[in-house]
Formats: structure tokens, sequence, C-alpha cells
């Protein structure tokens, strides 16, 4: 049962709750989402901060950027989709961490959009996610069971994830 006495940040998995389930190298983005958000978090319009690791082991980040009009805001995952296409290599994972007023860093599952942008572009890159203190590494594609495929468009994931 939910727990509605808990704010959401309580019921996230901390950073250091999900770096203790991570090996070395996811542990190593979670850092770089960390870096990022002392960089450039600003409450309300820059609270979180995404890096995922490209098949040749570089690394590329992405921040939220709110907007005044909610739908016009960018998620930090989506940065991130943008930045390693620009590179041109496939996402192999992906991390993503959202600062609190508070100054509490924590675990984020991406949104429901950008779930389905990473799952059409990289269905196998594996994609951490938190509920309740339980960090999960789940596929791209196993974020959103149920997403919306349209027929004859982009069919294809980028560059034929070979998973
Ligand atoms: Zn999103």
């Amino acid at each position: 049962m939910p727990n509605h006495g808990l704010g959401m940040s309580a019921q996230r998995p901390t950073v250091i709750q999900a770096q203790a389930c991570m090996g070395t190298a996811d542990s190593a983005l979670m850092s770089e989402a960390i870096a990022l958000l002392e960089a450039r978090y600003e409450v309300r319009r820059h609270e979180v901060a995404a890096a995922a690791r490209l098949e040749d082991g570089r690394v590329v980040t992405g921040i939220h950027v709110e907007a005044s009009q909610g739908r016009a805001s960018i998620c930090a995952e989506s940065g991130v989709a943008s930045a390693a296409v620009a590179v041109g290599l496939r996402v192999v994972s992906l991390v993503a961490v959202v600062r609190r007023p508070d100054g509490t860093d924590h675990l984020i599952e991406p949104c429901g959009v950008c779930a389905e942008l990473l799952a059409e572009m990289w269905p196998s890159a594996r994609v951490w996610a938190g509920k309740a203190g339980d960090p999960a590494a789940v596929t791209a594609e196993e974020l959103l069971p149920y997403r919306h495929q349209r027929i004859g468009r982009l069919t294809t994931p980028f560059k034929e994830d070979p998973a």
C-alpha cells in the first residue's frame, strides 16, 4: 500500500542505496549524473540529470530543462538520447538522478515519454529504476511493456540493436 505520509523522495532509493546495488560502471554513471547536478542544479528548473554509457565506453550526460509551459520541458533522459545520437553510438546503460530541494539525491526512472523513446532507440539498454528503496536494472524495453508503437514508422531500433 502506498504510504501517503512519505514524500516521493522518501520512497525513492537514495543514491547510496542505488550505488550499493550497481556494478562499478553504473555506479560511475550515477556519479557523473550527480556531478552534473552539482554544476547545474536549480530548484524547479534543472532537478534531474542523467548519464549514459555508450557502446565504446564513453559517457554522455543530459539535464532536465523545465519550461513554464510544462509540455515544453525536456527530460534529462531525452537530453542523453540526443547526445548519444549526436555521437553516433548506441546506449548501453543509463542512470538518472533527481535532486530534491532539501539537497538529497535519489535514483529516478524515466517518465513514460522517455521510456518510449529509449525503448524505440535502444531496447536492450540497461536502465535503472527505483521503487521504495529497491533499485532495479531493467531493459529499456521492459520499462513500458504495453508502449504504443506506430506501425510503419521507426520500426527498427537505432543501428539495429544487436541484443
Ligand atoms: Zn522523461
